[in-house]
């Protein structure tokens, strides 16, 4: 391992500050699985590591049934896992963060970091932005909002300035007769990165027909993929077999997946098909199951 400042700022303007006195050489720290692997490896090679982790406010974790979840940016994968607001809300990012790394990783992982990442295969990427969640940043020129959907350029790279930081997530609430699912599927069943992922996030109309919904793709194209085409096929219409079977092709035939140790782009690509038609069954199931405990 090289030789770095380490700091540990009280205050988010303490933290803008340092990030902009360093003139893009820092890096900031929140549970660094990916960051002090990546610092082990020279991948990275920051003069000055920043930990978020004595900021207060940044460990939120706040449900209002009117303004949705909040996730401050110290908010790990474990901690949405297991709690029963993300589990009766947020069923697709709780699966997410349960299917991802090991329990020991999990514990230090944050979910904001995940995001930073802007990993092609992070996982809870597609929930989020299947559940149009919006990220809160704050850097030296004030505070701003941005849609997850719009944050990721490319691997590994945000729209974020060098002086900026993510503070939280906001994630709205669901609407009555909402189903969320996400699968993750890999070589094998724990500690390994996604060959493909699919989040789907659907609400039900009273008379059965889908009133709206959001099917996001990971690992098959180098940001997460809204798969709109996919979304149009079932969007107002009642989702018989038939049009399940239409809508889970139409999100293959968006993909736009390499191929790689982990599975060719063909095998991705009927993946993302089985998948999505899937992952719309449960999503289907429990929004119709939602229906039935209010009625
Ligand atoms: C063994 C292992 C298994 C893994 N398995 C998975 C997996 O199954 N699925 C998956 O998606 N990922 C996986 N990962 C990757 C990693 O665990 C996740 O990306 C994790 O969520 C990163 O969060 P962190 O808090 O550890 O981030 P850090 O390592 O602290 O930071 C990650 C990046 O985000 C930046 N950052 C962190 N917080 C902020 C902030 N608030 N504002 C701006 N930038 C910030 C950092 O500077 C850094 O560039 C795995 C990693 C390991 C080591």
């Amino acid at each position: 391992m090289m030789s770095f400042d380490y700091f540990d700022p009280r205050t988010l303007d303490q933290a803008t500050g340092l990030l902009r006195a360093a003139g893009g050489k820092a890096s900031l720290l929140a549970g660094g699985t990916d960051l002090l692997v990546q610092m082990k490896e020279h991948a990275r090679r920051p003069e000055q590591v920043i930990d978020l982790k004595k900021i207060p406010g940044l460990d939120d974790f706040a449900y209002d049934a009117k303004r949705g979840l909040v996730l401050g940016a110290l908010v790990t994968t474990r901690q949405v896992e297991t709690s029963p607001v993300t589990l009766r809300h947020y069923a697709g990012l709780a699966k997410a963060s349960t299917d991802f790394a090991s329990i020991q990783v999990r514990h230090r992982a944050t979910v904001v970091g995940n995001v930073c990442r802007a990993s092609p295969s992070a996982d809870t990427l597609p929930p989020l932005i299947a559940d149009g969640a919006v990220l809160r940043i704050h850097g030296s020129a004030g505070q701003r909002r941005c849609a997850v959907q719009d944050f990721c350029t490319g691997p590994g790279r945000t729209t974020l300035a060098p002086d900026e930081i993510v503070t939280h997530i906001e994630i709205p609430p669901p609407p009555p007769r909402t189903g969320k699912a996400y699968i993750k599927h890999g070589r094998r069943a724990q500690m390994e990165l996604a060959t493909v992922g699919v989040a789907v996030r659907l609400t039900l109309a009273d008379d059965g027909r889908v009133a709206d919904l959001g099917i996001v793709l990971a690992a098959v194209a180098p940001t997460p993929l809204h798969a709109i085409q996919a979304e149009a096929a079932l969007r107002g219409q009642r989702p018989t077999a038939d049009r399940l079977a239409a809508a889970a092709q139409a999100a293959s035939a968006e993909a736009r997946p390499i191929g790689d140790v982990r599975g060719s782009a063909d095998y991705r690509r009927e993946m993302v098909r089985v998948l999505t038609r899937r992952a719309l069954e449960q999503a289907i199931q429990q929004a119709t199951h939602d229906a039935e405990a209010r009625a």
